[in-house]
């Protein structure tokens, strides 16, 4: 309704819907226009010569107006197609055309799809729709360069030659001289001498070479045939854009199918469009085109359009669903900077605390290192698991929220709050320092190779400064991540969940204090909770201990019954664990209490944790690692 003037004609020659209309009531579909744009003689000699849209508009007015056969004649401004490059309009009219019919190759190439993986998995239906919509590829183009169509044509008859001697012949001449042989070799040396003689010899030969090129799509859609060694390989990955559907992932398929009867990928992957911030689409006219280069570099109004880097933008892209339309805006790159600079702040706190580390020498086995290094290499373990696996998956965005969900909730927010104390006030080559140390050394190897592929300048930054990695060579050379299966203890996440349980009721009954400044007490009846937790404290009352440290308190009591007397200004915590061992054989509640207490003891100048026996000196552990020196 918004488009056109309402009145419909008819001229098979000048349209896709006309032409096909004439075709199936046998009109005639001779085209009386010329590649000129001018009339041709069978338009008859008042028409002949003129152009269609200038003066021979005017002439057919004229000669309508002449036959009585104008009714009304009047100016009207309507939409129509007009050429880009030249700003004119486009005279739409039939020619003569290359095509390859790809009836039976489609079937064929339907039926190889079903074991292409494609990624998202509805993109492989919109292909077959995208195939289903192509009655036959049209492979010639008219343009003044590209990789010429084999064919001569007859001077003066409608007539072609091509034949398998022919295209062997002009395959052998463009693998020598390259394709533009066509456009500057005489005819008759572009002919094998037995076809030349054929059709009458050099010099009465009425054929010349053909002026048609092969659409771009046909060059791109064969280059399996160039990249992929041996006749049956397949490409792991096609990759592109959802245009493409009907593009290079069908050029590329029907070629493949015609040439040998295989697909050419095994996995295709299909992602949308990048929108502007509020979805709008990105174009040169409309000038709202994001170039990725004033991203990266910054603009000329650097206040305006700020730098944010290689690595802010495709932490952006790989962040992003990108099987659907994205959109891009300063909020999203500053989303994503800020994101970046949270990583950043893990690996600082990761280098700085492996400094004066060697794992040749320092490393402590696995089985020997605190519950709470085992646990997290244990989480480690999975964690690079899963970022592997969803590599594979191609899904970076789970890539990054898997990193993100580490890096803020395990590390920053969790493991490297609990062990700031051992890594800052206990002896350098303490073993309980050690321990830690080898935990954050694989954290660090592991983080590093887990966002590398997204972020490879931060990686290769972060893996040169590794302090015990002399002479790296680069991260991209020495391959995925390691882990152990030893770190692998299913068994260590009932210790460190029940413990975390009391931990959190502790630090919830204490807001905004510092939890230093409490002793616990924690009471649970003899059983297995009570087993588990004594792993982490085997003497009753400890500042030292790893489930002291755990409760960040100042010293933690573990006691299996009430204690005698509950001082006055106690707070008492309850609350149950369930122990789920052996993949459900062992099931347990426990209950158990949690007593807070503000500390009796004073404030240690050096360790700053409530430890010490009287104010202005140091805690027993203090006191020992400063005498030991
Ligand atoms: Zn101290």
């Amino acid at each position: 309704m918004t488009k056109g003037t309402g009145l419909v004609h008819t001229a098979p020659a000048h349209g896709m819907e006309d032409y096909s209309v004439a075709s199936q009531h046998n009109l005639s579909t001779d085209c009386l226009v010329d590649e000129d744009g001018v009339f041709t003689a069978a338009a008859g000699p008042e028409l002949q010569n003129k152009a269609v849209l200038d003066e021979g508009t005017d002439v057919v007015i004229k000669m309508l107006q002449a036959s009585k056969n104008l009714l009304l004649e009047e100016k009207l401004v309507h939409s129509y197609p007009y050429d880009w490059r030249t700003k004119k309009p486009v005279v739409i009219r039939a020619s003569k055309q290359w095509f390859i019919n790809i009836t039976e190759l489609k079937a064929t190439a339907k039926e190889l799809l079903k074991k292409v993986k494609f990624i998202p998995g509805s993109a492989q239906n919109a292909m077959v729709d995208m195939m289903d919509r192509r009655p036959y590829w049209c492979i010639s183009r008219q343009r003044v360069w590209g990789v010429p169509i084999p064919v001569f044509h007859h001077k003066t008859k409608d007539e072609v030659l091509i034949n398998s001697q022919t295209i062997e012949h002009i395959a052998k001449l463009v693998e020598q001289h390259g394709s533009d042989i066509w456009w500057t070799l005489p005819p008759e040396q572009l002919l094998p001498k037995e076809v030349l003689s054929q059709v009458g010899g050099p010099d009465a030969l009425e054929y010349e070479p053909g002026r048609d090129i092969l659409d771009i799509w046909f060059d791109s859609g064969t280059s399996w045939a160039c990249v992929l060694p041996g006749t049956d390989q397949r490409a792991d990955l096609y990759l592109e854009g959802k245009d493409q559907l009907g593009g290079w992932f069908q050029s590329s398929l029907l070629t493949s199918v015609a040439v040998r009867k295989r697909a050419p990928f095994r996995t295709v992957v299909v992602h949308g469009f990048t929108l502007g911030e509020k979805g709008e689409k990105m174009s040169k006219s409309l000038g709202n085109v994001i170039d990725p280069d004033v991203v990266i570099n910054g603009g000329k109004d650097q206040s305006k359009e700020p730098p944010y880097g290689a690595d802010v933008l495709r932490w952006w892209v790989a962040e992003s669903n990108v099987f659907t339309e994205v959109t891009l805006g300063p909020s999203a790159l500053n989303a994503a900077r800020e994101d970046i600079s949270k990583l950043r702040n893990t690996l600082r706190f990761l280098l700085g605390n492996v400094a004066g580390f060697n794992p040749e020498t320092d490393s402590i086995p696995v089985n020997k290192m605190y519950v709470l290094d085992q646990y997290v290499l244990h989480l480690l373990q999975d964690l690079a698991s899963k970022i592997t696996d969803s590599y594979k998956q191609y899904d970076f965005g789970k890539v990054i929220r898997l990193l993100q969900a580490f890096y803020t909730r395990e590390l920053s927010n969790f493991y490297f709050s609990i062990i700031k104390d051992r890594l800052y006030c206990e002896k350098a080559n303490d073993p309980k320092r050690r321990s830690c140390q080898t935990a954050l050394a694989e954290i660090l190897d592991v983080i590093v190779r887990s966002f590398a592929p997204i972020l490879p300048h931060l990686a290769e930054e972060v893996f040169q400064h590794v302090p015990y990695l002399k002479e790296p060579k680069s991260v991209f050379r020495t391959g995925w991540i390691t882990t152990s299966s030893v770190w692998k203890k299913p068994g260590l996440e009932e210790a460190m969940e029940s413990a975390c349980a009391m931990r959190d009721a502790f630090l919830r009954s204490i807001p905004g204090k510092n939890a230093a400044e409490h002793q616990v007490t924690i009471v649970i009846e003899p059983g297995l909770l009570f087993e588990i937790i004594e792993m982490l404290q085997a003497e009753e009352t400890s500042s030292t201990s790893q489930l002291n440290e755990l409760m960040m308190a100042s010293q933690t009591t573990l006691l299996p019954q009430d204690p005698p007397a509950m001082p006055a200004d106690a707070t008492e915590l309850r609350g149950t664990f369930l122990i789920n061992l052996e993949g459900g054989d062992i099931r347990e509640e426990s209950e158990y209490k949690v007593i807070v207490t503000p500390t009796t003891k004073e404030k240690c100048p050096r360790c700053w944790k409530y430890t010490a026996e009287a104010s202005d000196t140091l805690c027993p552990r203090c006191a020992d690692v400063v005498g030991g020196k």
